[in-house]
């Protein structure tokens, strides 16, 4: 692809809208929408002028893409600053889970989704919202692509993962439908199966507290700045302290972490790992 050089004079390729309706759009959702709208194979697109390493086939579109671009990997780091210089926008919101660098153990295993997840509520308002034809009619929060998401924190619904059409599990990019619509029988995704609140006897309070527990991945929940292992393991000290000689038994039986754990993050020793939050 030849649009590397038009790089180099300050050309701005790939212009890109910011998607109205969505809070924290991940990597992989912005590469899906700029590949749609340039009519480019997505693949190729990541492979030849996100990451520039020319991969003869491409880059998968399955989990492959989320792992690389969603995560918290320097390649997340890479893609974020390619997306900027090619869209020429300034990406101001996490749209990768780099700025968790500081406190999660980089060697997480099982933190993305092995499928795309993705609220069929949420897609049904940005369908309906007016957009120039050419651009993808919805965008994919970044939570949505972590493993332990299940519900919406918008709608407060589960998070669909299949089609309502053909059960089929979904890609996180399409190479052959637009965004939005299954990848196999074209069916619009607002249709997947999903369970809505206090409607299908889910309860609303049952959604809000597992969102209260994981709001360090949503944005707008915590001010990012403050994801800082250092000061995590300070206030742990200071936790264990305040609870005298039963301190550190009960922060663990707290937490449902064994004692060496706990001691690791008090000493500052390695990040948490996902499975442990
Ligand atoms: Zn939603
Ligand atoms: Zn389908």
């Amino acid at each position: 692809m030849r649009v590397i050089p038009f790089l180099n004079h300050g050309i701005t390729p790939f212009p890109i809208r910011i998607h109205e309706g969505v809070e924290a759009e991940s990597n992989v959702s912005l590469m899906a929408r700029i590949s749609w709208k340039y009519r480019m194979h997505p693949s190729k697109f990541i492979s030849d002028v996100v990451l520039q390493n020319n991969a003869s086939h491409g880059i998968g579109l399955g989990r492959d893409v989320a792992n690389f671009c969603n995560s918290l990997t320097a390649t997340s780091v890479i893609v974020t600053n390619r997306l900027e210089a090619i869209t020429g926008k300034k990406i101001f919101w996490p749209s990768s889970f780099v700025y968790l660098s500081n406190i999660l153990d980089r060697m997480a295993h099982g933190f993305i989704a092995k499928e795309k997840k993705w609220c069929a509520q949420c897609y049904r308002e940005s369908m309906a919202i007016k957009r120039p034809e050419s651009e993808a009619k919805v965008a994919d929060e970044l939570y949505w692509s972590l493993a332990i998401s299940q519900y919406c924190a918008k709608h407060l619904c589960s998070l669909s993962y299949c089609c309502g059409v053909c059960y089929q599990r979904q890609p996180f990019i399409s190479n052959k439908y637009e965004p939005g619509f299954c990848h196999y029988c074209g069916t619009s995704l607002t249709k997947a199966p999903h369970i809505i609140c206090d409607l299908d006897g889910h309860s609303k309070s049952e959604a809000e507290s597992y969102l209260a527990k994981m709001d360090i991945f949503i944005p707008g929940a915590t001010e990012i700045s403050q994801f800082d292992l250092k000061i995590l393991s300070r206030n742990l000290r200071g936790l264990v302290e305040k609870g005298g000689a039963d301190g550190l038994y009960t922060l663990t039986e707290c937490f449902g972490i064994n004692n060496m754990t706990l001691k690791d993050w008090c000493s500052y020793k390695h990040g948490v790992s996902v499975e442990s939050l």
